[in-house]
């Protein structure tokens, strides 16, 4: 029984709050803060209320310091945004809770991924004997969970990697992201990066393109090589993979709009003069587009993201590819949330779950595959993300 605070009322947060409150036997009180503290109270309303709510702002450290020492939580999940990560992390240090969050630090002025500055957090971690937990969501987060189980359980040696995120669900908007618009279009136009022969090879946006046939009706979709924060931990975790590339699908129509809107510069990240004042054209655009939140009642069909590892068995070539899928409407109907943010927020829960009853704990910084891949699993599936196997399967080379 543990006090937790989750920090952040979008999407994935709404999530993560019902999910909590569905297991009142980890989770015995809850606190939900965010910027707008509106944004924590509508969240607790279609939960009878039976929620704390707090206003902060994550970026500021002794305002954190002073909300966490005031509720005392064992835990703080972080599903604000990538831009407050190491001030809450900082905030843990000084307060000695537990860490975990679902997407790695980003600066607010430079669109790069990389776990750098939170690795250089382990000692200070380990030194006050407090865990974080970096990329618990679903991507990064169950696909590094599904490499480790590919590692433990179906293959000798893991040597190539396809991680694979379609979305084949719809909400029948022109243009809108399934989550927070600012940091999915920064993602999406960033330099291209995948692992080959023990380095990063980089590409331009969304050149290299490549048909998967889903599994499950889905059916053959478009998908997109693009860099994606889990490589980098899982070819220093799993050292014997050679090449890894992330998949992702997007239609023709998001496509369309996306170069429409870089061409005129509206996903600009740096600040320019206008009226007399300095905005940066991604957060206007952001204000712009639909609230991802807004999308829930609207999204129908499935997203199925998993990983296809491939390498050897006894000796024998072989592949494996582990997958889950998600249905927009059935979230919907369980959380008033679609598939995209229930997917990050299940394993938020789930990771949180692990450290609270110390299946996965020990003192430092740790990626998703340094623990034990089953224990995960075993609270996922019930949790609402079943996982899927199917071993020796014979997918193409992507
Ligand atoms: P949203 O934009 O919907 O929500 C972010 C929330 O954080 C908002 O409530 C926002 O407040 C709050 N916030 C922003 N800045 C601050 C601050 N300085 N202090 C306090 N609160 C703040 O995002 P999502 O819910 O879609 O995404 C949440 C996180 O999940 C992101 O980090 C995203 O990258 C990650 N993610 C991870 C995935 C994975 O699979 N690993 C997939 C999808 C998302 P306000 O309402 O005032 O703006």
């Amino acid at each position: 029984m543990s006090k937790v605070l989750i920090i952040g009322a979008g999407g994935v947060g709404q999530v993560v709050t019902h999910k909590c409150a569905q297991r009142r036997d980890i989770f015995s009180e809850i606190t939900l803060a965010s910027r707008t503290k509106s944004k924590c109270d509508a969240i607790a309303a279609q939960l009878g209320g039976d929620i704390n709510t707090a206003q902060v702002d994550a970026d500021n450290v002794p305002e954190l310091v002073t909300l966490i020492r005031q509720l005392q939580p064992k835990l703080v999940i972080n599903v604000a945004l990538p831009y407050q990560d190491l001030h809450i992390m900082d905030a843990c240090l000084e307060t000695g809770v537990d860490y975990l969050d679902t997407a790695n630090y980003e600066p607010l002025d430079t669109a790069k991924f990389e776990y750098s500055w939170q690795w250089a957090y382990q000692e200070r971690f380990k030194e006050k004997g407090l865990m974080a937990l970096l990329g618990s969501g679903f991507d990064p987060g169950v696909t590094n969970v599904y490499t480790a189980l590919a590692a433990k359980k179906y293959l000798d040696v893991v040597e190539e990697l396809d991680i694979i995120d379609a979305n084949a669900g719809s909400h029948g908007q022109p243009f809108a992201t399934n989550f927070n618009p600012e940091i999915n279009i920064r993602e999406v136009t960033a330099t291209c990066r995948h692992w080959e022969d023990g380095r990063f090879v980089e590409s331009p946006a969304l050149s290299t393109k490549r048909v998967f046939d889903f599994p499950e009706g889905i059916g053959p979709m478009n998908c997109f090589r693009l860099y994606h924060e889990e490589m980098e931990s899982l070819v220093k975790h799993i050292p014997t993979i050679k090449k890894a590339q992330f998949w992702m699908t997007f239609s023709d129509n998001y496509l369309k709009h996306l170069e429409v809107l870089q061409n005129v510069g509206m996903t600009r990240i740096d600040a320019v003069e206008f009226g007399g004042q300095k905005i940066v054209p991604i957060q206007f655009l952001k204000a712009l587009l639909p609230d991802p939140g807004s999308l829930g009642p609207l999204t129908k069909g499935k997203t199925c993201i998993g990983v296809i590892a491939r390498g050897t068995k006894d000796g024998q070539r072989r592949q494996v590819y582990i997958y889950n899928i998600c249905d927009h409407e059935a979230c919907y109907k369980e959380v008033q949330s679609q598939a995209i943010s229930y997917t990050t927020g299940v394993p938020a829960v789930v990771g949180a779950i692990m450290m609270l009853t110390k299946q996965w704990h020990a003192p430092g910084v740790f990626n998703m595959e340094q623990f034990d891949p089953e224990l995960f699993l075993d609270v996922l599936g019930p949790m609402g993300l079943p996982t899927v196997v199917v071993d020796g399967g014979t997918w193409p080379e992507l």
